[in-house]
């Protein structure tokens, strides 16, 4: 395309293009930014756009579109939002002044993970860019992982080693749930890895080559970020992978951003071992911050905890629900200052309301650092800071360790409360375009600027009344016109006493019009004014930037402690208002329950009542609760209940119960039952199977193991001896608490046999055909499985239940072994699978009445069933 007779601009064009082929490129074309050929093509498609040409000095014009310079983030985040990367290519002077083609750079690129612009992110949600560095080492792999938000400047790292890598990355980017991942060539050999991402994540992934991860420019990164002794102040594990990970993460930055490492000052080194283990799978079937349908806020758990004031608030609730600690400790440092927030109503009441005027500082820390932040943003730092004393009294006031702790941490900023008001005007504009910003009496000739600008009235009038004293003409008048600008005019009969300096301009019937050098002077000032002020408040409302940035520390550490503050009053406003309670948290094997609820399926109950159920689980003779009941009986909704309730208890949440003990669990997994993979091509069971794996393979004693119907994608017998080998491998080899539901009714005879095995149900009312859902959980197992009365309950045709039932009694009559209280052994499944008894012999007995019969009539029955049976 780039021929000899393309015009100068579109030759500058191929220049810059060619460095970025992989993205598209925004060239700033005057107020617009234009985009060319397959850029325009795709542009125009994702985003409506009207494709034009543009004569490029060739025959056939360039496919072009475009879009308006002031508003061209919205179009940016679109892009972004469906997978693209911009670059964005500025012009590098003023056009008006350069002397024949304007230069041109690009100024930044765009990524998912590096966005800043408000517009372009979710508040309550944290924006991730990873890097991952992966490599096999003998024995398996090896791996460091990072995450940085470059919005806020936070940043975490860990080592990892294990033989399984994929699934332990896919772990640590559940926590996380970064937008874009940078990875190195190794780490396309961890299958599934890569599948998980491209299937359950948006995220963007970003191969870089091997050698943004050699030594010397890793270090040369990393130095340049933290300063030469960086190894000491970052605190990396010594041979670990942790600094190639960041190394690389930090190299990208440089090379896309402008702005973008500034803002990261530390990294912290977390370790898997500080956090409650949850897999990806375990995230979704609780449905701790989306739905498994639809991805939604509401209807999880997060919805229901989060009455947070602040973005901030938000952001903090998010991770600590991602994060359940297992230190108890720590938890109970967050519980007893939930709990003094709950005891404290009016000071609670107080501190929300301070709260709900905090702005998003961290974010707005970042946009002041980078010089893109607008006087309204900051004055609302300002309003912020305003609001800091009261929620630092508030906090103190309700007396508990954390929150002393945390109130200690909130730098009432008043420095900057006190720059920032006597800096700006009460409502300054959204942006600086216009001025307006700048106080009244904040800068002298800031004042003195306005003041001429606007007529330069006391000027002009002071100008005017000096001129009448000299010359002695009293009717002397300074004007204004289009043509002279400022003159001095003065009538007929004084014409005679005009001075020597003035200069005569234009002649009136009624008098003289004249200039002096002294009034020029001042028309300039007065018409270069505006632009003089404009540059002014331009430079005084940088320099106000400048010393903000300065404090960045401090502020940063003022909103992490703001941001906890305001988790911990959510959690004490969530318990108020849903009536929870303080859970006692210890490092015992038990999970007491008294009166335990789900807490998100009692909020969606609308108009009915849910039902609370007790829970006893430890890792000894309760270590395994096997229950049976009903189709839709509640069992899934029990088991998922008691999950959450310990998993709230350790992020330091009040809970939903009358009473309630948790030892701190280190893990919790879920197999729930008919989330199929179809779509991924594996089935169902292999699926299924594939979880109970990695259950078992780690789950420890102090883990927490839900299994909702384990078995069901397979053959009865198959399924049920998989179940019952699953329960007896837990029991005796793993030893840990699980909740273990199952339509088997075989498999509850086991509690005869194992130890630490218990039978419950969920009790149902049964009249008839009819039954009622009772939703209480009781011990022993279920006596029958109800399905037929539950397919009635759900409307299908009479005709059709009452064949069921008829099936139903030949199916039990035929095989004894699918008798519930019969034992499960391989002389029951070879009796089920070669029914030896016709079913008419059943029928005869069925109707048989035995109390009636005379002795003869007996023998007769008796020589008929003999009949039947040859
Ligand atoms: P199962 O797993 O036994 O088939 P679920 O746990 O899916 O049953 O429960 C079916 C429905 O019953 C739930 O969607 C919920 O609306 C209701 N439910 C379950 N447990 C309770 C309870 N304790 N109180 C009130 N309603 C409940
Ligand atoms: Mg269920």
């Amino acid at each position: 395309m780039a021929g000899q007779s393309v015009s100068p601009m579109m030759q500058q064009y191929f220049e810059i293009k060619k460095q970025h082929p992989n993205e598209i490129l925004f060239y700033r074309v005057g107020d617009f930014y234009e985009m060319f050929y397959d850029d325009a093509l795709t542009a125009s498609r994702e985003l409506e756009l009207t494709l034009t040409g543009k004569a490029c000095g060739q025959e056939e014009r360039a496919p072009m579109c475009g879009v308006p310079f002031h508003s061209y983030e919205i179009y940016v985040a679109r892009l972004i939002a469906k997978g693209y990367k911009v670059a964005i290519c500025e012009q590098m002077e003023d056009p008006a002044t350069a002397k024949g083609l304007v230069k041109r750079d690009i100024i930044r690129v765009v990524t998912p993970g590096t966005v800043i612009e408000s517009s372009m992110l979710a508040e309550d949600k944290n924006n991730y860019l990873c890097s991952i560095y992966a490599k096999k080492v003998r024995g398996g792999w090896k791996a460091g992982i990072c995450f940085a938000d470059i919005s806020t400047g936070e940043a975490y790292a860990t080592e990892l080693h294990n033989e399984k890598m994929g699934g332990a990355l896919i772990t640590e980017l559940c926590r996380y749930m970064p937008s874009e991942i940078l990875i190195n060539p190794a780490v396309l050999d961890l299958k599934d890895l890569t599948n998980y991402i491209k299937q359950h994540t948006n995220a963007l992934v970003e191969l870089r080559e091997d050698s943004c991860y050699k030594q010397a420019v890793v270090e040369s990164m990393l130095s340049r970020q933290f300063g030469e002794d960086w190894n000491k102040s970052c605190g990396f594990a010594p041979d670990g992978f942790v600094p190639q990970a960041f190394g690389a993460l930090l190299g990208y930055l440089y090379e896309t951003q402008k702005h973008g490492t500034e803002r990261i000052k530390a990294v912290q080194n977390y370790a898997d071992a500080q956090y409650m283990r949850l897999s990806a799978v375990t995230r979704a079937n609780l449905e701790l911050t989306e739905t498994m349908r639809g991805r939604e806020k509401k209807g999880t758990l997060l919805w229901v905890l989060d009455k947070t004031e602040t973005s901030m608030g938000k952001r903090m609730l998010r991770s600590w629900i991602e994060q359940p600690l297992v230190d108890n400790k720590v938890i109970n440092e967050r519980l007893d200052a939930v709990e003094a927030l709950y005891n404290a109503n009016v000071g609670r009441a107080e501190l929300k309301e301070a709260l709900s005027h905090v702005f998003d500082i961290e974010r707005l820390t970042t946009r002041i650092l980078y010089g893109s932040a607008t006087p309204r943003e900051v004055k609302a730092l300002g309003d912020t800071c305003q609001r800091l004393p009261q929620v630092k009294e508030q906090a103190a006031a309700a007396g508990a360790k954390l929150l002393n702790d945390l109130a200690e941490a909130v730098d009432p900023l008043s420095d900057i409360l006190d720059k920032v008001s006597r800096a700006l005007v009460d409502d300054p504009p959204a942006n600086l375009k216009d001025g307006g910003a700048i106080r009244e009496g904040y800068n002298a000739e800031v004042d003195e600027l306005r003041d001429i600008m606007h007529g330069g009235k006391g000027v002009l009038s002071q100008l005017e009344a000096d001129l009448r004293q000299q010359t002695g003409i009293p009717k002397l008048k300074i004007g204004f016109n289009k043509v002279f600008g400022y003159y001095i005019e003065v009538s007929r009969s004084y014409v005679g006493s005009v001075p020597e300096t003035f200069t005569r301009k234009q002649t009136l019937t009624t008098g003289e019009r004249y200039i002096t050098p002294e009034l020029k002077e001042l028309e300039n000032k007065i018409l270069g004014a505006n632009e003089r002020l404009l540059a002014l408040e331009h430079q005084l409302f940088s320099e106000l930037l400048n010393d903000i940035s300065a404090q960045l520390l401090r502020i940063q550490r003022t909103a992490t402690a703001v941001a906890q503050l305001d988790v911990l009053a959510s959690f004490a406003e969530a318990a108020v208002q849903n009536n929870y309670v303080k859970p006692t948290v210890d490092d015992s094997d038990v999970l007491d329950i008294a009166e335990g609820r789900h807490p998100v399926i009692e909020q969606m109950l609308k108009s009915s009542l849910f039902v609370p159920n007790d829970t006893t689980l430890d890792e000894g003779e309760n270590r395994m609760l096997i229950i049976t009941g009903p189709n839709m009986a509640g069992k899934s909704t029990y088991m998922r209940q008691n999950a959450l309730i310990a998993l709230m208890a350790q992020i330091g949440s009040f809970v939903p119960a009358a009473k309630c003990r948790v030892g701190v669990v280190d893990a919790i997994f879920t197999r729930v039952g008919a989330s199929d993979d179809l779509a991924a091509g594996q089935s169902t069971f292999m699926v299924e199977m594939t979880e109970v794996a990695e259950i078992l393979r780690n789950a420890t004693k102090s883990s927490l193991v839900i299994l909702d119907e384990i078995g069901r994608g397979t053959s009865t017998f198959d399924g049920m001896s998989i179940a019952r080998a699953v329960v007896e491998y837990i029991c005796d080899n793993i030893g840990c608490k699980t909740l273990f539901a199952t339509h088997y009714h075989e498999l509850t005879s086991m509690d005869k046999d194992v130890f630490g095995v218990k039978n419950y149900n969920i009790a149902v009312k049964k009249r008839g055909e009819d039954i009622t859902f009772l939703r209480r959980i009781v011990s022993g197992p279920a006596d029958d499985s109800y399905g037929i009365e539950v397919a009635k309950l759900a409307g299908l045709p009479d005709a059709v239940i009452k064949r069921a039932h008829k099936v139903l009694r030949q199916l039990e009559a035929t095989a004894p072994g699918a008798n519930a209280s019969m034992q499960l052994d391989f002389e029951t499944v070879e009796a089920y699978n070669n029914p030896t008894v016709p079913s008419e012999v059943v029928d005869k007995l069925h109707q048989i009445d035995v109390e009636t019969l005379t002795p003869l009539e007996a023998l007769n029955f008796l020589y008929e069933l003999k009949q039947a049976l040859k």
